[in-house]
């Protein structure tokens, strides 16, 4: 983990853009608690696609008027060069200097036209040749190897071709093993990938949520793990109890062993991440 060491630790928000006005309204409740705790910035999801296009500008734009660091996720999966070009352009205007590319997964029933890009290297390719080094990209990792890779090898080089193409820096997907992520690094300096990687944390909140999540992400919940959450049945409060113990330990770990910061799930709450910041003792 020595290349990791090197970096200065970032700790960041994850929002989702909400779907209703009344959303919107809880979530800038949300935003003015977090911020007390001073992240390096707040990310806001994007619906490849296009899906939630709309939803992200507007919670971005709150985010912006309240003077907040942000990073709007961009997913390049269906479409076109032009369409990228116009929200890049639209990014820049706004002062937005960092974001996280992603490929994303075309929701179901939204049609089989794949557009410009294939793969998150080829926007970040196309980020860099657009906009030079305006923008601070961030892409997302795979610790525990993303659910449609053919090979472990194959996403650590798939990971490369994002960081060659001019990465500056990755989120992981979420996972409740220190080991694997440690693991990761250690495969990612074999290959001389040196960019800061920073673990994502998902706080247990509820189990039934995260158990559906973690099918879709291919994020593995330990066996030990699972059963004690299962065995709680309808216990919220020992769910949560639990969870936060368990978290706590996996990002203490994490920073132990040299994470450079870590990036919160939030799932749009303020309990469960700020709860997590103060166990930690982050000053932001
Ligand atoms: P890629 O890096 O393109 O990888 C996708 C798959 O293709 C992998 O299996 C990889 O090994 C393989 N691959 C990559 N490049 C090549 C290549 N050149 N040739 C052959 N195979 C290749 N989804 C959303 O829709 N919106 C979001 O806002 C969002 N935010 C996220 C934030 C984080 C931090 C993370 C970890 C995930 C997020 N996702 C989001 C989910 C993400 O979009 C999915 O995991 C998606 O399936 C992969 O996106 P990617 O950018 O990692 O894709």
């Amino acid at each position: 983990m020595q290349s990791q060491k090197k970096h200065t630790p970032t700790f960041s928000f994850e929002l989702f853009p909400p779907k209703t006005p009344e959303g919107m309204e809880k979530l800038k409740v949300t935003i003015s608690e977090l911020n007390k705790l001073n992240p390096a910035y707040f990310s806001v999801t994007y619906g490849a696609g296009g899906s939630t296009q709309d939803r992200t500008f507007a919670t971005v734009d709150h985010l912006r008027e309240c003077g907040i660091n942000t990073a709007p996720h961009l997913s390049c999966i269906g479409s076109h060069r032009d369409e990228i070009m116009e929200i890049l352009n639209h990014y820049r205007d706004q002062g937005i200097s960092r974001i996280v590319a992603l490929r994303g997964d075309m929701p179901s029933g939204m049609g089989g036209e794949p557009g410009d890009f294939r793969y998150a290297n080829e926007l970040v390719e196309f980020i860099r040749k657009e906009t030079g080094d305006h923008f601070y990209l961030e892409v997302a990792a795979y610790p525990e190897i993303h659910p449609q890779a053919t090979t472990a090898e194959a996403d650590l080089d798939n990971f490369k071709r994002k960081v060659d193409a001019g990465a500056n820096s990755a989120i992981t997907q979420y996972f409740y093993n220190a080991d694997a992520y440690c693991r990761f690094i250690e495969d990612c300096e074999k290959r001389d990938i040196e960019i800061p990687v920073v673990p994502g944390i998902m706080p247990i909140n509820n189990f039934v949520q995260l158990a559906r999540f973690s099918d879709a992400s291919g994020t593995e919940i330990p066996r030990w793990l699972r059963q004690r959450l299962e065995g709680y049945g309808d216990d919220i409060d020992s769910i949560r109890s639990y969870g936060m113990d368990v978290v706590t330990r996996l990002c203490e770990q994490l920073l132990e062993a040299g994470a450079p910061g870590l990036h919160f799930y939030t799932m749009n709450q303020v309990g469960p991440s700020s709860q997590l910041w103060k166990n930690l003792g982050i000053k932001g």
